[in-house]
């Protein structure tokens, strides 16, 4: 599938994890206009129905469950799973947002598309320590895993969009005049970057407006990290 999906749109170079995070977007939009006609538009489009990808595009199930299990032993930093035996995508339910469990559901579709032949234990997180310290080493697939999900929920074309929408830049100061007024952030607050990227990713312009976090259906955390990501809000 891998393979196919890289042939057809880039002419056999081999596609980068966040064009294949878009192929996978362009299907659900072509299933949704399918099922819905004209009543399918972008602005029902977002939050991504990430589940309703597996189940129409991907044709595979997904099941909440209450912990996930890897190795034999319950997990309870792990939220998903993807099983391609049983075409099923494991979800953790219990004590998970909307917007966690949609980044996740979306990590998963990664695996299921690019990682087939891969045992949960292939991905198991690496810990390597030294001398400085500990540091945790994360497998590529689970790297990748997330790039694609990043894309396929907040598309960086969207979120540029959304976000000129809304602040009326491409991108914002952190130390700015602009942004202190925006965030009626007191003459000697200096607030890290990671501050300034969640307080723009949950900001509504008006009372009613949707933030960045509800438009795209993501935990605030995802928006932040997304927006530092793509230099919207920059130091
Ligand atoms: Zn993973």
């Amino acid at each position: 599938m891998y393979s196919d999906r890289g042939a057809q749109q880039t002419h056999g170079r081999e596609p980068s994890i966040e064009q294949l995070a878009r192929n996978a977007l362009v299907e659900l939009w072509h299933w949704q206009k399918k099922e819905h006609g004209d009543s399918a538009s972008t602005e029902t489009f977002f939050p991504v129905d990430a589940e309703l990808y597996v189940r129409e595009v991907l044709g595979w199930t997904v099941e909440g469950v209450s912990s996930i299990a890897v190795g034999g032993a319950c997990r309870p930093d792990v939220h998903g799973r993807c099983n391609h035996l049983e075409q099923k995508i494991y979800i953790k339910t219990d004590g998970v947002t909307d917007g966690r469990r949609r980044f996740t559901v979306a990590h998963e579709i990664a695996h299921a598309l690019l990682h087939p032949g891969d045992t949960p234990h292939d991905r198991r997180w690496q810990h390597r320590s030294s001398h400085t310290g500990s540091t945790t080493v994360r497998p590529k697939a689970e790297v990748d895993a997330d790039v694609f999900a990043a894309e396929m929920l907040m598309p960086r074309r969207a979120i540029r969009e959304e976000f000129k929408k809304r602040f009326a830049v491409e991108h914002l100061q952190a130390r700015s005049t602009a942004l202190h007024e925006l965030l009626r952030l007191g003459p000697f607050d200096r607030p890290s970057l990671k501050a300034v990227a969640e307080r723009l990713a949950i900001y509504r312009t008006e009372q009613g407006a949707k933030s960045l976090t509800e438009y795209f259906g993501v935990s605030k955390e995802a928006m932040a990290n997304r927006l530092s990501e793509l230099k919207l809000v920059i130091y």
